[in-house]
């Protein structure tokens, strides 16, 4: 009767707490997984995913989210979709689609409002304001306009033992139109098969996606290694031959849990994660990179969290 369920950031936590009770209650993994990622979708200070997320290079807001059932690996997903509240809703309908079941821009976005999804401006006043500062700011110092993302990417775990993984994110701050990341891309940002495990990742798309490390996660998991020696060994190994190749890696920060409702976390950057098991209440943890390849967490104090609460809601200008 094990339980769970695992996502990025600290953005996930008030999603990941209410539908871990549901999950005990005996909710689909998959509907629970939709709901807690549709919380952070509606939430117009997660500056990163739906409602209020981040615009392109022209002020328009492209979302990627994708859904992926690890009892049949059905997969559903949408790139650059627009005006859609929520894209994660949107990619779960598409995972029951033989066919067409990863659409792209105005594919998508019709896709969304034919099936009777609720469409909005998804654009905030706050949003553009930051848009049109960061405009400002590239061009008084010439800086390199990308910088500033961040995923929603959640396993979950019900109690009939079905596994779900999701992601939904407004992608990099100021990317070409068009640009898609690793969020909607099997393997890279998501993988799950309910007989092993799943994981998520949240990073530098371009980077991320040159490893494969969801499905490589998934993939060590299967050989027996536990959830946080599977995630320490894919991020950091791989961190290091990128180096290596190309002198840099971007962040990269990965999540995942076994089918036994075990986790681990890697990451190469200071990285926020939410958390909650049968054996565990709902909590938010930081995780940082550590000696030798592993990672080292904790419970993000008071202090963090009060100083998170202020940044995202720091009055603009
Ligand atoms: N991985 C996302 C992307 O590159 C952004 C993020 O998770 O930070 O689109």
């Amino acid at each position: 009767m094990t339980y769970g369920m695992i996502a990025t950031w600290r953005m996930a936590y008030d999603g990941v707490a209410e539908m871990t009770k549901e999950l005990q209650k005996g909710k689909d993994a998959g509907d629970a997984l939709v709901e807690a990622i549709k919380q952070v979708e509606d939430y117009p200070f997660y500056k990163s995913v739906g409602y209020g997320g981040l615009p392109n290079e022209h002020c328009i807001l492209e979302m990627d989210a994708a859904y992926m059932d690890g009892n049949t690996f059905d997969i559903g997903a949408v790139a650059g979709i627009q005006d859609v509240k929520n894209p994660i809703a949107v990619a779960q309908s598409l995972s029951h689609e033989r066919f067409n079941s990863f659409l792209v821009g105005s594919g998508a976005t019709k896709y969304a409002k034919n099936a009777g999804f609720e469409c909005q401006n998804m654009l905030t006043e706050r949003a553009k304001r930051l848009w049109e500062l960061r405009m400002e700011e590239i061009q008084k110092h010439n800086l390199s306009p990308y910088d500033g993302h961040d995923t929603i990417g959640a396993v979950s775990l019900d109690i009939h033992k079905k596994m779900v993984a999701g992601t939904s994110s407004s992608g990099l701050f100021m990317k070409k139109s068009g640009r898609v990341g690793d969020s909607p891309l099997s393997g890279s940002g998501f993988y799950v098969d309910s007989e092993i495990g799943g994981a998520t990742a949240t990073g530098l798309g371009e980077d991320l996606m040159k490893g494969c490390l969801s499905y490589e996660i998934v993939r060590l998991m299967g050989t027996g290694l536990h959830p946080q020696q599977a995630a320490d060994q894919a991020v950091y190994q791989f961190a290091e031959k990128l180096t290596k190749r190309k002198g840099k890696a971007g962040a990269f920060s990965l999540v995942c849990m076994n089918k036994s409702g075990e986790w681990g976390v890697a990451t190469n950057v200071e990285f926020s994660f939410v958390v909650a098991t049968e054996h565990e209440a709902a909590e938010i943890y930081l995780a940082y990179p550590a000696e030798n390849q592993t990672t080292r967490i904790e419970i993000a104090s008071k202090e963090w969290l009060a100083a998170y609460e202020t940044r995202i809601k720091k009055p603009l200008d």
